[in-house]
């Protein structure tokens, strides 16, 4: 019964949506005692269920695995047909929750929730539905769906077909039946792939209308696999448990297996299997790199077109359906049943729109660039606005009258995909920023809705009234979203993770791509850390521990977990034999970094004996000679050799198109300070003599080094200067040791747990120089005078104890008139970005290391593209 809008209903939450997400959200709620109300435009429970009623709309992860688990009792009442259940099983089920919680009575259906309003003063949301009705709550929360908007046709002549026109995603109920009909359907995606064979049972003819041909395998479906049955029969639990830490919601074992190192018959045996199992987690995970690295991407997706071939009997019908332009995986691959085999029907034919697009839908047919066709009726599988259309399309205004479509203007912002800044009290399910639509939703679903849950209880409990983020936890988050995302392939393709399938729509990322372990983790620690990123607020009280809960980059993250989790010694408890000895034990299957033109060994004259060096030339063009680039590598002046830093020196030739001459110097303890700062030095006098004889433009000398080898490199630049000469043009300082004071606060916030610890630092001090020669600007250059030193180009990285050394180098430089850049190597740590093809995230920072060398250069050839 409707109220007077004067007197509003109050409710301390209002929930907006009675799919999977609201129907959970709900029954959570009332456990805590809250009063809730739940609306719905559609006429039912079941959301995407309830409105996909499309022949042969079915779910994509196996329905085992995509169901509830909160409820073991519901668990063991509930069994499923199939492998992958029909879309009226998959909404059944949902009645079923639905009555067996009695949850209806609290939910509101066809009613449309058309704006929501943040009172300030009164602390409230002020919710309005479509008959202009108002309703009050402390809580408002949107379980409006990732997939519940349809994308309009955006077709010239839409509106003119006089035939029914259906919608995948808005089916009518009573079913359609196609039997003699000429149909057309635009739209090649998940939901046209699952319809077109089901449709060209019906359909006399069936034209299908294709923009992007898409990967599909082979659902194999049929009864639930009994794998997992068994499985869920010896430990439920368990089973639930494994999914709820897994990357993807389906408990599947991650493969270190590459492509590129993997024989073309175990590639081919680990295809065949996946395509056999017809699983999405399955085909995505047959080799590690196959989402981040292009050739791999491409040996996956060329079994896959052919297999298209093998199945499609036209070959130019084969060749239009064989998806090109886009990584395998970059767009959601589909599951199908008969779909490739559909188009071998003689009634059955495809148009590509690539080549032949549509002009207008007119009266009655499609007319495209070469033809005209007439139809009976016309479905349009054309997808949806995705993640944030349910969002925006309601209109959410929060605090100072600022509205979630403004906001969002350039692309979503949010805290875990849970929140956003200006709107208090406001929780999205499922919200961009989060797994997701990447994900088994189901358990992503329970982990949001049992998040937010704990969340108002934890409220209540502290008598606290308002919750939002703080804009820089907001912006740590949705840093961290694109650095998951810019590490692997999926920025590269028009998807509708990326917005590019809606005319308009802001180009980024719009899930969470860490994994759904992962985004757990980092949910849960922010509760640990007292709600880490949050203001939140009751009478007289204000509570609130600012700060970003991932700033690492991804991938450094993973590497360190992986280092971790070897248990290796410390190396400041070995010897200097055992350390190096495990260094190099450490670098034995890392990748070996690009191809440049040619390397050759040899040595230089040193100031007590020869000192090894290794040459790199760049491939290719032009001939003659470039600048040369003298490298010192790193190690404490202990450890490291020329193959301990032979990927990066690959890396800075290929990137920088210079000559790249890493030299060997001598170590500590066997020889002590300053026997490496003078080999430096030597090394760069001798480059400049013979430049031309190292294929080097006489004059064009930078030195350049990393860590301790950056120190000398740095050292040597001020004996160059204080010699007279050689005339070095440019320094580039990796993560550079320019001070022997440990006291820095980098030392102290990043002295332990990334690879470079205080401790260690102090080890090689001690090897490397007395306390009492400590000070000289040999060793510590940043105590020289820098005054007339070449151009720098410093690189600090986050996560290292050396950071702050080398910012305050930079500092000092830039006060003695040198010009200075200064490199942030943002969620870096010591050694990340030195990992040539294992952090990914490294080689942006890299490519601003080649462009500072090409600067110290500026009359030299372009340079040779790296990815
Ligand atoms: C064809 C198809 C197949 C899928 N298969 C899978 C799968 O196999 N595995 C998987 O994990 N995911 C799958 N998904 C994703 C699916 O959307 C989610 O798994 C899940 O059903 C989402 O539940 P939800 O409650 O969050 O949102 P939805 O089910 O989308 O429900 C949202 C509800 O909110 C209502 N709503 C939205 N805005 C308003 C408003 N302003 N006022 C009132 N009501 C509103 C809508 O009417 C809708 O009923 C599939 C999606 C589609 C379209």
């Amino acid at each position: 019964m409707n109220k007077p809008a004067s007197v509003p209903e109050q409710f301390d939450a209002v929930v907006v949506g009675a799919g999977f997400s609201g129907l959970y959200m709900l029954y959570r709620l009332r456990q805590l005692g809250l009063s809730v109300k739940v609306f719905d435009s559609a006429g039912d429970v079941g959301g995407t269920w309830y409105w996909n009623r499309y022949p042969g709309a079915r779910c994509d992860v196996p329905t085992t695995d995509y169901t509830f688990s909160f409820d073991p009792e519901l668990e063991k009442e509930w069994t499923w047909s199939e492998k992958y259940a029909t879309q009226p099983e998959i909404l059944e089920y949902l009645r079923f929750v639905a009555d067996r919680h009695e949850l209806r009575s609290d939910i509101e259906f066809s009613t449309a929730v058309t704006a929501a309003r943040w009172d300030e003063p009164a602390k409230q949301w002020v919710i309005t539905t479509g008959g202009g009705r108002e309703v009050r709550c402390r809580h408002y929360i949107m379980a409006t769906g990732c997939l519940s908007v349809a994308k309009s046709p955006d077709i010239e002549g839409a509106e003119r077909f006089a035939g029914p026109v259906y919608f995948t995603s808005r089916w009518p109920h009573e079913g359609v039946d196609f039997t003699g009909q000429r149909v057309a359907v635009i739209g090649t995606g998940s939901s046209g792939i699952q319809s077109i064979p089901l449709i060209a049972r019906q359909a006399s003819q069936l034209t299908v209308f294709q923009r992007t041909a898409n990967f599909s395998i082979p659902a194999h479906n049929g009864p639930a696999p009994a794998e997992t049955l068994r499985q869920l029969d010896e430990g439920r639990d368990a089973y639930r448990d494994a999914a709820r830490w897994s990357r993807g919601g389906v408990p599947v074992e991650p493969t270190d297996v590459l492509a590129g190192a993997a024989s073309e018959e175990v590639r081919r045996e680990r295809f065949e299997a996946a395509w056999q199992q017809g699983e999405l987690f399955g085909i995505l995970n047959i080799f590690a790199d196959q989402g981040v690295n292009p050739a791999a991407n491409d040996i996956v997706a060329e079994m896959i077109r052919e297999k298209i071939r093998a199945t499609v009997n036209d070959p130019e019908t084969a060749e239009a359906l064989c998806p090109r332009g886009h990584y395998f995986g970059t767009k959601r691959p589909c599951l199908d049943t008969g779909y490739f085999e559909t188009f071998n029907l003689p009634h059955v034919r495809l148009v590509d729109l690539r080549k032949e697009p549509i002009v207008s839908i007119t009266e009655d047919g499609i007319e495209t660039a070469g033809e005209s066709f007439g139809f009976d009726a016309i479905v349009y599988a054309t997808g949806f606005d995705a993640m944030t259309g349910a969002l925006v399309g309601a209109d959410v205004t929060g605090r100072d009258g600022l509205t979630l479509k403004d906001k969002w203007v350039a692309g979503p912002s949010t805290y875990l995909g849970l929140m956003t800044t200006g709107f208090p009290n406001f929780f999205m399910l499922t919200g961009p920023g989060s797994p997701s639509v990447l994900s088994n939703m189901a358990v992503s679903i329970e982990q949001h809705v049992d998040w937010v849950a704990g969340c108002l209880k934890d409220l209540r409990d502290e008598g606290l009234e308002t919750i939002e983020p703080t804009e820089l936890a907001e912006a740590g988050w949705n840093q961290h979203n694109q650095d998951c995302a810019a590490i692997t392939l999926h920025p590269t393709a028009n998807s509708w993770y990326m917005g590019a399938n809606v005319p308009g729509k802001p180009r980024v990322f719009l899930p969470y791509i860490g994994g759904v372990g992962a985004y757990r983790q980092a949910c849960d620690d922010v509760v640990t850390q007292d709600y880490l990123g949050f203001t939140r607020t009751g009478p007289g009280a204000v509570r609130c521990t600012d700060g970003v809960i991932r700033s690492m980059q991804p991938d450094v993250a993973m590497v360190m977990e992986f280092v971790n989790a070897l248990g290796l010694p410390a190396m400041e408890t070995l010897s200097a034999a055992e350390a190096r000895a495990l260094m190099a034990a450490t670098a034995e299957d890392r990748p070996p970094g690009p191809e440049v033109g040619e390397v050759t060994d040899g040595v230089i004259p040193g100031p007590d004996g020869d000192l090894p060096y290794r040459l790199y030339r760049p491939a290719g063009p032009p001939e003659g000679p470039r600048p040369v680039v003298v490298y010192f590598h790193g190690g404490g002046w202990v450890l490291g050799n020329l193959d301990s830093d032979d990927p990066l020196c690959r890396d800075l030739c290929a990137r920088s198109g210079a000559v790249v001459v890493s030299v060997n110097y001598r170590h500590a303890p066997e020889v002590r300070f300053p026997a490496a700062a003078l080999d430096a030095f030597a090394a760069v006098q001798w480059a400049d003599a013979n430049a031309i004889e190292l294929g080097g433009i006489p004059g064009q000398l930078a030195v350049a080094g990393w860590s301790a080898g950056a120190n000398v490199a740095a050292v040597a630049c001020q004996l160059a200067r204080d010699a007279g000469g050689p005339r070095i043009t440019g320094q580039l300082l990796i993560c550079p040791a320019v001070d022997s004071d440990l006291t820095r606060p980098s030392y102290e916030e990043n002295g332990d747990g990334y690879i470079l610890t205080t401790a260690l630092m102090r080890w090689f001090w001690d090897h490397y120089a007395d306390p009492a020669d400590r000070g000289d600007p040999r060793a510590a250059p940043l105590r020289g005078d820098l005054a007339g030193l070449p151009p720098a180009c410093i690189v600090a990285a986050d996560f290292d104890p050396l950071r702050d050394e080398g910012v305050a180098y930079a500092r000092a430089l830039e006060a003695a008139a040198v010009p200075v850049r200064l490199t942030r190597a943002r969620g870096h740590t010591h050694t990340s970005v030195t990992m040539v093809d294992v952090v990914i995230s490294g080689a942006p920072v890299r490519a601003e290391m080649a462009a500072a060398l090409g600067n110290f250069f500026p009359a030299a050839e372009p340079r040779a593209h790296v990815s």
